[in-house]
């Protein structure tokens, strides 16, 4: 029987198209290593992947299957750098520490690719990415943020494209000018995903899925996680749970909010061939990021980000196909396949989350819907710290993340609140 993830709605076309999903057994008593991780996406699995090369022992309970979180159910794009451009993190931070995140996210990238290359994980990896504008007027700030990344930030990647050539490479005509990156792409995220639990098993983590963690708590200087049957004491915990936290651990919970953002497949487009010639894929300007690209098999894949009164796969498809229709009015009537949800970890100042939240435990979230490549950096750079190298996770872990305003109770309708005013200013 198809498995429906019990935390995100629908059935992604990644699910129908991963091939064999292999299934791990629940946690079924107590284990006693040196390093727990909570949380089988991205983060958890790299880090219990590259713990077990460094020689601890290591358990990872994951509260669901692997892939039914954010990192299985994803739009799939790398990007380059942080989430913020790096002009805008230099006004901030400075030249040195913009360059230093600039540079881990480089590291991550290549650190994503040459992972999947050296353990034979075919993850459908397609070249390039373009960031385009909605909206005339931010002309001069796209073209000087080219500049900024080859003369500043030593990425001669990246260039400025003109309204003929935007809709050229798009096929579309909505959008006026952007950036496109040929040193970036995307990827079939449940590929990888379902790869990464196979080698880090293999490597000798033990991996379980189906066990949520109850309850963290601290007891003879170890740190004690509750599950359904069973207790897991560790040394050191790592938490990489992102947007699913619930209420698990006060600290993360009241830094990384979950936004619930979705994706609809279309049927391959062999009778378009003008959409997206290049394949690239392509975020655009909005607030509420519309964010598409094409598969291997010629399908056009288009995320958003919107509250919806019902999350039914069919308002879902429906809703895509709307928005799909304004870039591509040829596709008004296109036949949508799967349409599915998950939720993404945002900050405030929408960049990574690091923090030892308690003593020996420290929490990974947040990456505001630009984790894929940073998120699987992280877990081994968690895993490089307990080597004794905690250089590159300091620079994260310096990052100013305030908590969202409102505490427990009103974090939520206020956010909800903010989101809707920035939505609605997308659309004038
Ligand atoms: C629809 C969507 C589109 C996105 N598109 C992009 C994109 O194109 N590019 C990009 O860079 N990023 C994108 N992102 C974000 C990206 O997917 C995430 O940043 C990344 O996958 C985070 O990985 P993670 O391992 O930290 O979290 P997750 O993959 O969410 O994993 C967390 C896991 O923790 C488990 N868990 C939670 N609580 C418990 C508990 N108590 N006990 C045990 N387990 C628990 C959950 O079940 C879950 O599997 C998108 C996210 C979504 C939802």
């Amino acid at each position: 029987m198809t498995w429906q993830s019990p935390i995100a709605p629908g059935i992604s076309w990644y699910q129908a198209s991963v091939g064999e999903r292999p299934e791990y057994p629940e946690l079924d008593g107590s284990v006693s290593v040196d390093v727990a991780i909570i949380g089988g996406g991205f983060t958890g699995l790299q880090a219990a992947f590259n713990l077990r090369r460094l020689g601890a022992s290591v358990v990872l309970i994951e509260g669901s299957r692997f892939g039914d979180g954010a990192s299985g159910r994803n739009g799939g794009q790398l990007g380059t750098g942080q989430r913020a451009w790096p002009a805008e993190l230099e006004e901030e931070l400075g030249y040195e520490r913009s360059k230093a995140l600039f540079d881990m996210a480089e590291n991550a990238k290549r650190y994503l690719l040459d992972f999947a290359e050296q353990h034979g994980i075919d993850m459908e990896y397609m070249p390039g990415q373009m960031n385009v504008a909605h909206k005339r007027g931010w002309e001069k700030d796209y073209r000087h943020d080219a500049d900024v990344m080859a003369e500043r930030y030593g990425y001669p990647h990246v260039s400025f494209m003109d309204e003929a050539e935007t809709q050229e490479r798009l096929g579309s005509k909505r959008y006026h000018y952007g950036v496109r990156d040929s040193g970036t792409g995307h990827i079939h995220p449940l590929k990888l995903l379902v790869g990464l639990a196979r080698v880090a098993a293999s490597a000798g983590a033990m991996i379980h899925e189906m066990t949520p963690a109850r309850a963290i708590r601290q007891a003879g200087g170890k740190t004690v996680i509750d599950t359904p049957k069973g207790t897991i004491t560790a040394d050191r915990v790592l938490i990489a749970t992102n947007a699913y936290i619930g209420n698990l651990e006060p600290v993360t919970a009241a830094h990384v909010m979950p936004i619930r953002s979705f994706i609809g497949a279309t049927v391959p487009l062999d009778t378009f061939p003008e959409v997206l010639p290049g394949s690239e894929a392509v975020a655009d300007s909005r607030f509420v990021v519309r964010y598409f690209r094409k598969t291997q098999d010629g399908r056009l894949l288009f995320g958003g980000r919107e509250a919806y009164t019902s999350d039914s796969p069919r308002d879902i498809s429906s809703h895509i196909r709307r928005q799909i229709a304004e870039i591509y009015p040829a596709l008004a009537s296109v036949e949508m396949t799967h349409a599915w949800g998950g939720s993404v970890g945002i900050t405030m100042p929408r960049k990574p989350f690091a923090r030892d939240v308690l003593p020996g435990v420290t929490s990974l979230a947040g990456y505001s819907g630009h984790g894929v490549m940073l998120s699987n950096y992280c877990g081994k750079m968690y895993a490089d710290t307990i080597a004794g190298n905690a250089r590159e996770l300091d620079a994260l872990k310096d990052l100013k993340i305030p908590p969202f305003p409102g505490g427990g109770r009103l974090r939520k309708p206020l956010l909800f609140l903010a989101l809707t005013w920035y939505a609605l200013r997308d659309r004038f």
